[in-house]
């Protein structure tokens, strides 16, 4: 059974589901003001590998992922521009046409990566009257307060705000007053925003507290329990939402209900470039359509990316990226040329359930796999490889659709004409010529293979 580490514990636990053989998930999705950069997929593969696990066991799986359209500021501090605005503002378009614009890339690049769709998408624009009424909650039960420039929710009024990031209030308090404006606390946040000047926004809504738009946390709270409860199993996200967004969002539910959000969180390790973040700056912020362009199969990105343990930094270079299509394609070339002896490996499959049971252990899967190719005894590759390709997604048994080059075609074929007539010499002349224009021919029991060098 599936033993996964718990941000809120930090511990692993055994999963135990609410309701049996059927878990609910939720991921923070994409702010939609621009690509997603391949950090940023670094989180929703772990999302979908969790999920795929899942499936693995046969579990009804519920999937939840927001799409963030409205209310993202440039500073985590409720101060700053709307990412959305902003960008709607700077390309000359309707907010809505670049929030769609963004996620239909991201969803493309979902089908390119083997992620699969969410259950449900929801955007936080069309959910804004359940965050005002979840607002109103808050308002009833004494959390809130108003400044000049919207709706506060009061950290002090919450008992163990920060549990999950085991932040530490009081130091946080002496230490950062500045930028608070009329904040009570260091921690305290909008959840709803006043328009400055109203009819400058695009987006911009009417509430019990005049014109405005939601904060960035609420609509993950609202959303996430208006699809999968107020208690729910799984929260998923990168671990620079722990300190901020996610522990916002405990609170504001909590605060609501009454009752525990969410049972387990999972958080995934950033993707780094050079061992520093991927920033704009310090370099790293590809995107898929990018590493494309570059040569680069996007699967061989995923393939990468299970390369590490989620909760450990990943570093990003290129040549780390090339090593890793090479492996890959390495693999691929060797399940090419199996046959189907309608086996399974019960061995090897076991040790691999045991590694993904593991706190999602994908390196140690991917050994396993490695291992099975390798062993000269095993019986059942082709099976047991299909099985495990259920978790890790990467089309493993699917043939690539090579286009040869007519040129290579017609060496081909001079070349088993030399062989036709024992013309070795000749027959080995042309494969060479055929390796020089980048193509391997390799012989097999029924026939030749074409492949790229
Ligand atoms: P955002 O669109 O900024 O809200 O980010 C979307 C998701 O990507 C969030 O879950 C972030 O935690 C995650 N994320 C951002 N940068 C990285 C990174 N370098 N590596 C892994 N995940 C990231
Ligand atoms: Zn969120």
């Amino acid at each position: 059974m599936l033993k996964p580490y718990n941000t809120l514990t930090r511990k692993k636990e055994i999963f135990k589901p609410i309701k049996d053989k059927q878990v609910g998930i939720y991921t923070c999705g994409p702010t939609v003001y621009w690509y997603q950069h391949i950090g940023n997929l670094r989180s929703y593969i772990l999302a979908d590998i969790l999920k795929k696990v899942f499936l693995y066991h046969n579990y009804k799986v519920k999937h939840v992922i927001n799409v963030t359209d409205v209310g993202h500021l440039t500073s985590d501090a409720d101060t700053g521009e709307d990412k959305i605005e902003m960008a709607a503002a700077k390309e000359g378009k309707k907010a809505e046409d670049i929030a769609n614009f963004y996620w239909k890339i991201f969803r493309e690049d979902f089908k390119k990566l083997r992620i699969a769709e969410p259950d449900i998408w929801c955007k936080a624009t069309d959910n804004i009257k359940e965050q005002i009424e979840l607002i109103k909650k808050l308002e009833k039960k004494g959390f809130t307060y108003k400044t000049n420039d919207g709706i506060y929710y009061d950290t002090s009024k919450f008992k163990n705000y920060g549990k999950l990031a085991k932040l530490r209030v009081e130091g946080l308090e002496a230490g950062k007053r500045i930028g608070m404006k009329e904040k009570k606390n260091v921690t305290d946040f909008a959840l709803w925003k006043f328009s400055e000047k109203p009819g400058l926004r695009q987006q911009e809504w009417k509430s019990p507290w005049g014109l405005g738009f939601p904060g960035w946390h609420v609509e993950c709270s609202a959303m996430s329990m208006k699809y999968l409860g107020e208690n729910f199993d799984i929260h998923t996200g990168g671990e620079d939402h722990i300190s901020v967004h996610h522990t916002n969002e405990i609170a504001q539910s909590e605060a609501t209900t009454g009752k525990k959000f969410v049972n387990y969180w999972i958080h995934g390790a950033f993707l780094t470039f050079r061992g520093e973040k991927v920033s704009k700056s310090k370099g790293g912020l590809y995107t898929i359509e990018e590493l494309e362009r570059l040569g680069f199969k996007p699967l061989a990105y995923r393939y990468f990316c299970l390369g590490a343990h989620y909760r450990s930094p990943l570093d990003f270079t290129l040549d780390n990226l090339k090593n890793a299509q090479n492996s890959y394609e390495r693999i691929k070339n060797i399940i090419s040329e199996l046959k189907d002896d309608k086996k399974i490996n019960k061995k090897y499959l076991q040790e691999f359930e045991k590694a993904i049971d593991d706190n999602l252990d994908m390196p140690k899967a991917i050994s396993i796999l490695w291992g099975l190719l390798r062993d000269g005894n095993a019986y059942g590759k082709l099976r047991t490889i299909k099985e495990m390709d259920k978790v890790f997604s990467l089309d493993l048994s699917k043939k690539e659709n090579l286009k040869i080059p007519k040129e290579i075609i017609k060496l081909v074929n001079e070349r088993e004409k030399a062989r036709k007539n024992k013309d070795y010499n000749e027959s080995d002349k042309i494969r060479k010529e055929i390796r020089d224009k980048g193509y391997l021919i390799e012989d097999s029991d029924s026939g030749y293979i074409i492949k790229k060098a």
